[in-house]
């Protein structure tokens, strides 16, 4: 039997930035998948400064020099954002070369002397029956919803530029013409490029659990872009968004949504796995102590979001959207630093209202949201 240097459960956008840098340093990949040649069709975006130099220019659809938040007042944001070209980033992410198999993994099994090898493997077992083994086994199989674990949703449309005449991009648009009662679970409006003639308008549930379901988001976004001019037909291509906001784990053997690389409190993922590949099939610990430290903190980042009134939400974006943009990319971006982490945590409280902070605090101290599965 053929045994890989590497083999990969799952073909979403870590799996296969995972197989493709391995076989650009050599490796022998095979990929599990249920249907590992299913088109994708998320909107992914990211910050500029967060992607590897290899990544190939093509594969971003729009580049937005200093996007905005709308807080409590507009604020533009020093720091530019990407929008990528969904099927031109998958398609970048050759995997000519690897071996792919149709099949689900249902189990993954630590080290241990395989037969025929002689070799301390790891090894999974697919649903179809067979047992392979491999150098290494890497889980990139996403993370499973569940009720215990708190998600993102939104809803969005796609419209012709010329219909959405706000040449702002909005990273965050918090104004209260929704619809929405101020006391209800909040969403934001987040309207970002496609490419030349496109925009994606999207009503956005940050995190809830349970979080707003696609009817109310759906609803909201059509009062919200009425007051602001706009009717919409229901022909537009609408896109659908829910996912789990935690519950993978920090692990050498996981990677993507599955090894804990989302950022709990805005669910960004892509970037930090393409950033990530690398170093993992380099064998470079990709959990060092510090990381971990900031994965707890960005956990109580997301408890805190749970547990702030919705009328405050604003307030907490527009305090820290009102860092300097080092704390913000620090907070957002920066997995390895704990104290800059804490720092702009702690510059953030510093900057909200009393009764804010006090509400933070004991979100703080509560142990709602577990960092591990
Ligand atoms: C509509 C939408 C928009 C998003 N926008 C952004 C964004 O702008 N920026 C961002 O960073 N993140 C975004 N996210 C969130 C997140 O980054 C994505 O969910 C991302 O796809 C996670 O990548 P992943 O490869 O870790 O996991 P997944 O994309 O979940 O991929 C997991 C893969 O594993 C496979 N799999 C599952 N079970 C098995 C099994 N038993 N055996 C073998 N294979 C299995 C699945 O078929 C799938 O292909 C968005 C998510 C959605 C849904």
């Amino acid at each position: 039997m053929v045994t890989d240097d590497l083999l990969i459960c799952g073909a979403g956008p870590a799996g296969r930035a995972l197989a493709h840098r391995a076989l650009a340093h050599g490796l022998t990949v095979t990929v599990v998948d249920p249907n590992p040649h299913r088109r994708w069709t998320p909107t992914y975006a990211a910050w500029s400064d967060e992607l590897p130099d290899w990544l190939k220019p093509n594969t971003i659809a729009a580049t937005v020099d200093r996007p905005v938040a709308w807080t409590t007042r507009r604020i533009e944001l020093d720091r530019p954002y990407v929008v990528f070209d969904t099927p031109a980033l998958q398609d970048s992410l050759d995997l000519s070369g690897a071996r792919l198999l149709q099949d689900r993994v249902v189990e993954i099994t630590r080290p241990a002397r395989h037969r025929t090898t002689g070799l301390d493997l790891p090894s999974i077992r697919l649903a179809s029956g067979p047992i392979l083994p491999a150098g290494r086994v890497i889980d990139a199989r996403g993370v499973p919803r569940s009720r215990a674990l708190a998600e993102q949703t939104a809803f969005g449309v796609i419209v012709d530029r010329t219909r959405w005449p706000d040449t702002d991009t909005y990273f965050m648009d918090w104004r209260d013409d929704n619809g929405a009662d101020p006391n209800e679970p909040r969403s934001f409006l987040y309207a970002v490029p496609l490419n030349d003639n496109q925009v994606l308008l999207e009503e956005t549930c940050l995190a809830g659990r349970p979080a707003l379901d696609l009817t109310t988001l759906r609803d909201r976004l059509h009062t919200r872009l009425r007051s602001r001019g706009i009717t919409l037909t229901g022909t537009e291509p609408t896109e659908r968004v829910r996912f789990p906001l935690h519950g993978g784990k920090p692990s050498p053997s996981a990677f993507g949504a599955a090894g804990a690389l989302m950022h709990p409190a805005t669910g960004y993922s892509v970037a930090t796995s393409l950033s990530l590949a690398d170093a993992l099939i380099a064998g470079d610990p990709i959990w060092p102590l510090p990381a971990r430290a900031v994965n707890l903190l960005r956990h109580a980042g997301l408890r805190a979001l749970l547990t702030l009134p919705p009328p405050d939400l604003p307030l907490f974006f527009d305090a820290f959207f009102t860092l300097p943009t080092a704390s913000q990319r620090a907070y957002l971006s920066d997995r390895d630093h704990p104290r800059g982490t804490a720092a702009a945590m702690a510059s953030l409280f510093a900057a909200l209202p009393w009764r804010v902070r006090r509400a933070l605090a004991t979100a703080m101290v509560s142990r709602g949201v577990a960092p591990t599965r």
